[in-house]
């Protein structure tokens, strides 16, 4: 049984030796516990920062612990009286690793939508379409006509959020790097119109494309793009902070608005886990699944292949190399 641990808290993006992989044995079964073999790990921005020995939602991955990460497997062997041998779970406890002990009140069996693979619960339908039909329809709550801007807006969150405030009626403006995934935003999922970060100035296309400003941002990103939308932000504005990618591998914080506007504007500023949102997730379910088995939403997967790969496709997140939520498949379906 092959596990990533952590060796060294890294500085900057991950670096050969900051984790390792292992080989080590698997425990024995207690009663209330099942072997899950890994055939999806979900690679997360988020990972980068349990790795950080600071305050955040959940504690640091400890030096010498297994590297956590969301996966779905299937029951191997079951000492439980919830999970028979052959059924699909998912499950946050096991971590980077082959296989996993686990009890069986640390895993979720996987309802699969009929018609989709096995890829869409650990996507669309799963923890990524949780974030984004919760920021937009609990934490953002769009008025038909209204304008939301989305940074990292090309990416597994950030298009379906788009699609998803799209449904509502509102207009949707997305920030991503490089034309090609400006291009699927606004000819493939019907965005209203796309900012190229890469190579164009994001404030400056912000007044061309909405002047007289706009209502909503769903963040993602935070430093420099987050001022652009925030100083564009009207009176009464709202603002969903769902993540500060720029600032997960950053050893300076980059610069933060001016808060004055939140007093100046009456702003709503929110964050958000979706985690919290956990005991809801059948709203999201009932809400987004007949538009997802329809093609009204559409949504990408990017699987890289083999466990050994995982370090290198995580900083693919943050270099933006990745086509669609980024999985690594560890063993066949
Ligand atoms: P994505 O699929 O969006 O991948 C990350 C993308 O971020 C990259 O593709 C890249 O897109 C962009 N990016 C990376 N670094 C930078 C940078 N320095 N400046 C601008 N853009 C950058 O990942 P997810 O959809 O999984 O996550 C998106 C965000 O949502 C993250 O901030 C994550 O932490 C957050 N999140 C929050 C959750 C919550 O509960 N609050 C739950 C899940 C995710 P490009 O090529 O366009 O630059």
């Amino acid at each position: 049984n092959r596990q990533w641990v952590l060796r060294q808290r890294p500085m900057g993006l991950i670096k050969p030796g900051d984790l390792e992989l292992v080989e080590a044995t698997l425990p024995d079964l207690n009663d209330g516990e099942v072997l899950i073999r890994t055939v999806y790990l979900s690679l997360d921005p988020t990972n980068r920062t349990w790795m950080n020995d600071t305050e955040g939602y959940l504690p640091p991955v400890p030096l010498g612990g297994v590297m956590r990460g969301l996966t779905l497997g299937v029951v191997e062997e079951s000492r439980s009286g919830r999970f028979a041998v052959g059924e699909v779970v998912t499950t946050a406890a096991g971590g980077w690793s082959d296989y996993a002990v686990v009890s069986d009140r640390e895993a979720s069996r996987v309802h699969r939508a009929p018609g989709l693979p096995l890829t869409a619960n650990m996507s669309v339908l799963g923890m990524t379409g949780m974030t984004a039909w919760f920021g937009v329809t609990d934490v953002l709550k769009p008025r038909a006509g209204e304008t939301l801007v989305i940074s990292a807006a090309a990416g597994a969150v950030g298009s379906i959020a788009g699609q998803v405030a799209r449904a509502h009626g509102a207009r949707v403006i997305g920030i991503a790097g490089g034309p090609d995934k400006c291009r699927w935003l606004t000819e493939e999922l019907g965005f209203d119109a796309a900012i190229d970060y890469k190579n164009e100035d994001v404030g400056d296309a912000l007044d061309r494309l909405a002047p007289d400003g706009v209502e909503m941002n769903f963040e993602n990103v935070g430093g420099d793009i987050m001022i652009a939308v925030f100083n564009r932000l009207k009176v009464h504005g709202r603002m969903a902070v769902c993540g500060l990618i720029s600032a997960y591998n950053a050893t300076r914080m980059p610069p933060s608005p001016n808060f004055g506007r939140i007093i100046t504007h009456r702003l709503n500023l929110q964050g958000f886990l979706v985690m919290d949102y956990a005991p809801r997730a059948k709203e999201m379910v009932t809400g987004m699944a007949p538009m997802v088995v329809d093609g009204r939403i559409k949504w990408k997967v990017h699987v890289a292949d083999g466990l050994e790969g995982a370090l290198d496709s995580l900083n693919r997140l943050f270099t933006g190399d990745h086509d669609g939520k980024l999985l690594v498949r560890v063993s066949e379906e």
